[in-house]
């Protein structure tokens, strides 16, 4: 007997927000951290992702990715994360990899890249889920470091080393909170020059006038999170009127940031209903027990949405992408027709 849980696990799902160092199984972190000798707080993988608040969260954050030692790690890391998107529908995802802290411990952008890439292409064909890069800027070290990613990774498609073509674009994450995001304008502006799509976390935590700068001084195409958008109404507008995607995370905000006590106090359908695009994502799902099915599954739950809503999530996803048009018009008729076979299932359940 298929359930909803069933159908919304088979209908196929864009992922726009998704870190790839937050989606580690659990065991992976305690096999690599033991064969690249980091001591654990635990040898029990089951109690490895318990955490009480944002800043044991990060710290924990840090600690998995002080695990991923080669190429060979960051590979194995890429492919399990496709792997476990799959079983929950996964058909397409932008994720994001924030290297600050391994190219200061002294790994090279090259050999990250290179390694995710090979993971990636490992699982395409065994899944035919599709995966590309965001390189993320991390803020909390600072604007000289930002510029200095950007320029390696130009650099390293100049020179069309090995899974460059992977990286559609860039990012920036990390801590929000004292950090001006227009300082970060020149790295942007070169990888906007480069033909680098971008998009940057903002609002999460701090107000809306970081989101305008995020579209109007960085040049991003999108905005992930963007929680405290609806509190500029002007600024709503414009999202509204002109498309501009938001990747929000609403179990991520709730388990990460303690910014809502429960999903049904999440302003996720005030956004709908502002007519914002605000694609649905996981944001970290291993380290929150998180996955794209349980995502949907709870929306739809918390917000009383329709099997169609759901859908036209679902399809919403796609045009929040960066997938060049004729893609993204294959992968919506996918859906689209995927839904549509998987609807009576839906009505049957009621
Ligand atoms: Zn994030």
């Amino acid at each position: 007997m298929t359930t909803i849980t069933d159908a919304l696990r088979r209908l196929p799902k864009v992922e726009l927000h998704c870190h790839v160092e937050g989606t580690m199984r659990p065991s992976t972190v305690v096999e690599l951290a033991t064969r690249n000798g980091i001591a654990l707080p635990t040898d029990d993988p089951t109690q490895l992702y318990r955490y009480t608040s944002l800043d044991t969260f990060l710290d924990i954050f840090w600690l998995v990715q002080s695990v991923l030692g080669d190429g060979d790690d960051w590979a194995r890391l890429a492919y399990e994360s496709v792997i476990d998107g799959a079983e929950h529908g996964l058909a397409y995802r932008e994720t994001f990899f924030t290297p600050a802290r391994h190219l200061d411990a002294g790994q090279r952008l090259g050999d990250i890249v290179a390694g995710l890439a090979e993971g990636l292409v490992a699982a395409e064909d065994a899944t035919g889920v599709r995966v590309m890069l965001i390189a993320d800027i991390d803020r909390a070290y600072g604007p000289g470091p930002g510029r200095e990613l950007v320029e390696q990774l130009v650099e390293l498609r100049r020179s069309g080393a090995p899974g460059t073509d992977r990286v559609l674009g860039v990012g920036m994450d990390s801590t929000e909170l004292g950090v001006d995001p227009t300082d970060f304008a020149s790295a942007f502006d070169l990888a906007g020059r480069s033909g680098l799509r971008r998009t940057s976390h903002q609002g999460e935590v701090t107000p809306p006038d970081t989101i305008r700068a995020g579209i109007d001084v960085l040049g991003c195409e999108r905005i992930d999170h963007g929680l405290s958008l609806l509190d500029d109404a002007e600024l709503t507008k414009r999202f509204a009127d002109e498309r501009i995607p938001l990747t929000v995370c609403p179990n991520s905000n709730i388990r990460i940031a303690n910014a809502f006590p429960r999903l049904e106090e999440h302003p996720y359908p005030q956004m709908r209903d502002a007519g914002l695009l605000a694609t649905l994502n996981t944001d970290d799902p291993a380290m929150t027990d998180l996955d794209l099915t349980y995502e949907y599954h709870s929306v739809m739950e918390a917000f009383d949405y329709t099997w169609d809503d759901m859908v036209a999530i679902a399809l919403e996803g796609v045009e929040g992408s960066w997938l060049d048009p004729d893609d993204a018009r294959a992968l919506k008729e996918r859906i689209t027709a995927e839904g549509d076979r998987l609807r009576p299932v839906v009505d049957v359940e009621g």
